[in-house]
């Protein structure tokens, strides 16, 4: 069975209960939980029982190759990383009991965001303990409902989130396009404070925003930018240190960088860095940092180690840009739609949930782990397995992965298949039968 440890979800008979379900939004989520347990297409919380080397892990008793781990660098299990994680535990002990205003610093989360700071080029930066939060606090500590927030459509959730809490007007462009951005900036009477959000690499599609076009419209309209690097980091210009170093623009000309320590870095928590006035002034007016305990130890020293390690080791990063190469050319000459992906992050467009679901399974049948991704993540009708190469991928793993993919090529939706959309609880299940 493919997830044999999911007891007692697995049981059935708790779908028909009633109670705090009983919300059409709840049974139609349930009905779809429910199809893919019964079917035994049920990808998710695979649980990992074991980390057997580079990119592999053990799930029930078997090895797996993880093809959408976010360990972009393949930090995960370096020895001095880890060696650090063990020095940290040593010299501060496994948590901080506190928050960071109060009794919660320590030395190195001092040090690590001085090198958060120095690597990204900025003046200060600060953590909390998630990418996630990192996207909230800044926007509910600096703006109010007068205020306007600017986004690409496809920006990450935790935005559209901590767009919520801020009670900000919000409105999206079309993704990554700025004549649609420049025609909301013009609408807006002068005077208004206003930021424009897009992310430095999407997670979805794995796309750049266009940082240099982004940067002339915030200054031409006087909006403030802000760029979440939770996939960039690490990951663009020639030493990882995002997106600005990518299209050779200083830090300095973006207002607000977020990001998360737990893709490229092997750690937990998250950043926000930019000017140190503005840094200090959130350490005392953003809420997740003054209500919630500080990172621990071992996440800070993990994340300092890491960031250490990519300027001290460069080469992971060519390798990561030849890795994901590979693997888009071989998915695209397979017949695979990988979408606009310009980095590591590379979606195979599957188009319907139930044939997201199955080609996960089929991976999965032979050794590979790739997570599967639908509404709400990504729009009806675009379902997706999301890959993400990784540094350390030898080629014989990359070439493994695409005969895999090659062995499946008859479940590739047509052309009308995907700009339709299946529809998972009416078309999808004849999909299936049709193809398998
Ligand atoms: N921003 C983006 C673009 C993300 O993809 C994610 C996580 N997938 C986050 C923020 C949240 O980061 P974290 O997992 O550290 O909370």
């Amino acid at each position: 069975m493919y997830t044999p440890l999911l007891y007692p979800f697995s049981n059935h008979r708790h779908f028909d209960r009633g109670g705090l379900l009983d919300i059409p939004s709840a049974k139609r989520r349930m009905n779809e939980i429910k199809f893919a347990l019964e079917q035994e297409i049920y990808g998710y919380q695979i649980p990992a029982q074991s980390r057997l080397g580079s990119g592999q892990i053990g799930i029930n008793d078997r090895k797996f190759l993880s093809l959408s781990s976010y360990d972009y660098l393949g930090l995960l299990g370096h020895p001095n990383i880890e060696a650090a994680a063990y020095e940290a535990i040593r010299t501060f002990g496994t948590g901080t009991s506190g928050a960071r205003l109060l009794t919660g610093t320590n030395d190195l989360h001092l040090r690590l965001e001085r090198c958060i700071a120095r690597f990204i080029g900025v003046e200060a930066s600060m953590t909390v303990t998630s990418g996630y939060v990192a996207n909230m606090t800044p926007l509910t500590a600096l703006f109010g409902p007068k205020d306007l927030i600017i986004s690409d459509e496809f920006n990450h959730r935790s935005l559209v989130e901590a767009f919520k809490l801020t009670g900000m007007e919000v409105q999206f462009f079309a993704h990554n396009d700025m004549e649609a951005l420049e025609t909301i900036l013009k609408s807006q009477p002068a005077g208004r404070r206003k930021i424009i959000v897009s992310e430095g690499i999407f997670s979805m599609e794995g796309d750049r925003c266009p940082l240099p076009e982004l940067v002339r419209l915030k200054q031409e309209y006087g909006a403030f930018l802000m760029i979440d690097e939770a996939h960039s980091l690490g990951v663009n210009g020639p030493t990882g240190r995002g997106i600005h170093e990518h299209f050779g623009i200083p830090a300095s000309a973006v207002d607000l960088w977020t990001g998360s320590l737990s893709k490229t870095i092997p750690s937990n928590g998250g950043y926000i860095a930019g000017d140190a006035s503005l840094i200090l002034y959130l350490q005392h007016a953003g809420l997740p940092f003054i209500f919630s305990s500080a990172l621990s130890p071992i996440a800070s020293g993990v994340a300092l180690k890491a960031i250490e390690t990519i300027e001290s080791e460069p080469e992971r990063i060519v390798r990561l840009r030849n890795n994901s190469n590979f693997l888009i050319e071989g998915l695209q000459q397979l017949g695979y739609d990988t979408g606009i992906t310009e980095s590591a992050v590379i979606p195979v467009i599957m188009g319907g949930v139930a044939a997201t679901h199955t080609m996960s399974q089929e991976l999965y049948k032979r050794g590979f782990q790739a997570t599967a991704v639908t509404f709400p993540a990504v729009p009806v009708g675009k379902s997706r397995l999301r890959l993400c190469a990784r540094a350390d991928m030898e080629q014989a793993e990359i070439e493994g992965t695409l005969a895999a993919f090659a062995a499946l090529t008859h479940w590739i939706p047509s052309k009308s298949e995907t700009s339709a959309g299946f529809n998972f609880r009416e078309g999808s299940l004849h999909s299936v039968a049709r193809r398998a």
